[in-house]
């Protein structure tokens, strides 16, 4: 299966490719390299269903691996102080835990600890929540009858 961002099966018939030059001859395979049917239509069908499956697999998971702005909640987290807030010996990314009553902690090299830092160093800064995986043998169970 091939994973290639632009397709080009090297047929001269290619649908997907623009490049001149030598081309073999017959029919384009980019649909069968890509793991799917040749005829256009029955790929069509395939692709739809994958479509679909994927959106629905993206729908289900937690929550975005991006950074934000918004001042985070109780967790595990990720933290990018401002450029002009950092430490010069800290990593310019740490993981930080938020308890429920809201306290920091910082995890560094298989320890943690409490960090009182004043409320301004945290100006501009962005957060990424780091999510535990989920079991993946929990879907296993949920989709085998
Ligand atoms: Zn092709």
């Amino acid at each position: 299966m091939s994973t290639q961002p632009e397709p080009d099966c090297g047929s001269s018939s290619c649908i997907f490719s623009a490049k001149g030059g030598m081309r073999t001859n017959g029919p384009c395979r980019c649909y069968e390299n890509a793991g799917f049917h040749g005829s256009a239509v029955m790929a069509a069908k395939q692709m739809l269903r994958e479509v679909l499956l994927l959106r629905a697999r993206l729908d289900a998971m937690p929550h975005d691996r991006t950074w934000t702005k918004d001042k985070p909640t109780p967790g595990e987290w990720w933290l990018a102080l401002s450029p002009i807030n950092r430490h010069p010996r800290r990593p310019p990314v740490m993981r930080i835990c938020i308890t429920g009553d809201g306290d920091m902690h910082l995890r560094e090299s298989g320890g943690v600890s409490c960090i009182g830092w004043p409320e301004h160093l945290f100006d501009g800064a962005l957060w990424m929540r780091d999510e535990h995986p989920a079991d993946p043998f929990a879907e296993l169970e949920r989709t085998t009858p």
